[in-house]
């Protein structure tokens, strides 16, 4: 997709058009805290490139959903997560509640977690 026609809010902010403050940045991958943040650290990392969800990411976004994967790493690490671990989730639908059609990872953690997830 266009990145023109990223008109998500995340699409906005990766433009510079929504002021916010990121916590990561590389050429592939930006991160930010989420504005209604549901733990002590609630982080969102999302590709550069405009992929709505993961049932939409193809073969050639292999590379960049690793380091997603990895960025998160980092960026937990960072938060001071290491010991306590933290959780990621990417909610893949407007079903299971995906409401910002730019994939974006949540990084959860400073709190524990119940399982199965609500
Ligand atoms: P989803 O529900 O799509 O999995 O997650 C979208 C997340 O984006 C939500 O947790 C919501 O709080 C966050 N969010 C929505 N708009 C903004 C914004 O303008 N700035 C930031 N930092 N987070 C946002």
């Amino acid at each position: 997709m266009a990145e023109a026609e990223n008109d998500t809010i995340f699409g906005k902010i990766l433009r510079g058009e929504i002021e916010t403050e990121l916590v990561y940045e590389d050429d592939d991958v930006v991160a930010f805290r989420d504005l209604r943040p549901v733990a002590p650290v609630h982080i969102l990392v999302i590709p550069r490139k405009h992929i709505v969800n993961l049932l939409e990411a193809g073969q050639e976004d292999a590379l960049v959903l690793g380091k997603l994967m990895l960025a998160s790493a980092k960026i937990a690490r960072a938060e001071g997560l290491e010991e306590s671990g933290y959780r990621v989730v990417v909610n893949n639908g407007a079903g299971v509640g995906q409401s910002v059609f730019h994939l974006h990872v949540h990084i959860l953690g400073g709190r524990s977690f119940s399982w199965p997830p609500g």
